[in-house]
């Protein structure tokens, strides 16, 4: 019988921490090696903590340094809001990690001081109190790291991993170029054996390639076009974060909106008294590659945008270009070697502009630490690791890839079977109503925040509820 997803996700995402909070947890493993130390490896590496005597992060990259940027994560300079399912996971992982970030600056936005507007009418409020954190991509993976590599058992090789060494059918050894001091390896290779492997290599991971040469199934690659352009630049903020109105603003726009080509504008109030701002177009269309286009572009958008660029430039207009939205299906990978898992972008990458990439990190987290927790037969590949993560990937696609093929077969003018029409309109009904019904709005942020399964949003009460507040809308 096939589980339902979503207790599943209920699971995946409650509020205590699995296994046991006061650290009688199951010593399961040796050496534990994570390929990637960027935010989905930092968090793996975090629970396996837990489960072996020793954890070896294999990351490319120099550390990087607050504010600073570094080749392995070329999306690192953009907006990065934490939704509350993320942030929820890592102040239970890393307890006080919120209140550090904000002693350095960044902002821990509630609903008070958090806009979220479509063509500028402003969202209900849900009534629910979360709240995102506003900070700069870098500082908030150097606290992460910070605290993950401050755990005696955990540390750090910086080299880049180039293959994987298998004793019947289980991942044995990482086979790894260190890195020289200042720069690349020497092209000599070390092997680190290990009994346990999470591949957090990011979206271009290369753990298909490395299976396939070895004889293993790779997981299917499934791609969606998601022809996106961000482009985000910050600026002085000249008042406090008390001091301001609004200090988290999400504009989306529709193609009828006057935004002169944007879709998606951010506005984040983050450390260093700094506004980071975001502009996103589809396709073709690249708005503010310069800072004159930049503030041009915003003088067309709601208030805050204007304002937040009114201020001195602190870093100039950094661009970013993603065509599509990819995910692996590493549950139907027949032939699939036991002690390995795959987290992160590596396993799903999707259009960001739904913001959803750390949290779903921090939840394939806790889908390792269900795993684990469950004293699994370590003899045979992690099926339950990858099913427990499947329904996390899948929630995940069904709000960012929902919305992205609604967009491209509106664009393309493609015939679309009835039951996927109707589910469209119904999240049409559902996303019109969260501008005037707070409830409505609380069902639909709860799952696009990640905290509940996209299903909840089935239930034929809400979208009754959504309909009367549409067809009362003057
Ligand atoms: C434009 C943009 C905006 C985004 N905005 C948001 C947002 O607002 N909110 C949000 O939650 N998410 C956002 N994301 C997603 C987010 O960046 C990722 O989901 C997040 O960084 C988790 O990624 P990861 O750790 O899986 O991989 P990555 O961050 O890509 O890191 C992969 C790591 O692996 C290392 N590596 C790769 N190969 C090797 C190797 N062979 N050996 C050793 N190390 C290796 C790299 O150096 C790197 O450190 C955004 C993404 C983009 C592109």
């Amino acid at each position: 019988m096939t589980e339902s997803p979503l207790p599943l996700f209920e699971e995946i995402v409650r509020v205590s921490p699995p296994g046991d909070p006061h650290g009688d947890l199951s010593v399961l493993l040796d050496t534990a090696c994570v390929i990637g130390g960027s935010i989905a490896g930092l968090l793996a590496a975090r629970v396996l903590s837990d489960h072996a005597r020793r954890v070896v992060v294999i990351e490319a990259d120099e550390p990087l340094a607050p504010g600073g940027s570094r080749p392995g994560v070329p999306q690192d300079q953009q907006v990065h809001t934490l939704l509350p399912a993320g942030h929820l996971w890592l102040e239970r992982w890393a307890p006080g990690i919120t209140e550090e970030a904000q002693s350095r600056g960044a902002s821990l936005v509630g609903p008070d001081q958090a806009v979220t507007a479509f063509d500028g009418v402003r969202q209900a409020p849900d009534g629910a109190g979360h709240h995102l954190l506003a900070i700069g991509r870098p500082l908030l993976e150097a606290l992460i790291r910070d605290r993950v590599t401050s755990l005696p058992h955990v540390s750090v090789v910086r080299g880049r991993a180039t293959g994987l060494q298998y004793v019947d059918d289980a991942v044995s050894a990482v086979e790894y170029a260190p890195a020289a001091e200042g720069g690349r390896g020497d092209g000599s290779t070390e092997v680190l054996e290990a009994d346990f492997v999470v591949d957090a290599m990011g979206r271009s991971s290369r753990l298909s390639s490395w299976l396939r040469a070895s004889g293993y199934t790779e997981p299917q690659l499934e791609r969606l076009e998601a022809p996106i352009n961000y482009a985000t630049a910050l600026f002085e903020r000249p008042v406090t974060l008390a001091e301001l109105a609004t200090a988290g603003a999400l504009g989306l726009f529709s193609p009828e909106y006057p935004s002169g080509g944007v879709s998606v504008a951010a506005a984040n109030a983050i450390e260093d008294q700094q506004w980071l701002v975001m502009l996103m177009g589809y396709g073709a269309s690249r708005p503010g590659r310069t800072i004159e286009e930049f503030r041009a572009a915003c003088a067309g958008l709601p208030g805050v945008f204007s304002e937040a660029t009114a201020g001195a430039l602190t870093r100039d207009v950094v661009t970013y270009h993603q065509a599509e939205s990819r995910r692996r299906h590493f549950t139907q990978a027949s032939h699939f070697p036991a002690r390995l898992v795959s987290v992160g972008d590596a396993v799903a990458s999707f259009n960001p502009i739904y913001g959803q990439g750390m949290s779903s990190a921090a939840l394939h987290a806790s889908c390792l630490a269900l795993y684990l927790g469950g004293e699994p037969d370590l003899g045979t590949a992690a099926r339950r690791f990858f099913e427990l993560q499947g329904v996390v990937v899948d929630a995940a696609w069904a709000v960012s890839a929902g919305g992205d093929a609604a967009r491209l077969d509106a664009e393309k003018g493609t015939e679309v079977p009835d039951d996927v029409r109707q589910q469209r309109w119904a999240m049409e009904q559902i996303t019109a109503a969260t501008l005037l019904d707070g409830e409505v709005t609380r069902a639909f942020n709860d799952v696009t925040y990640m905290l509940r399964h996209p299903a909840t949003l089935a239930d034929p009460a809400v979208l009754a509820r959504a309909v009367a507040a549409t067809s009362r809308r003057p």
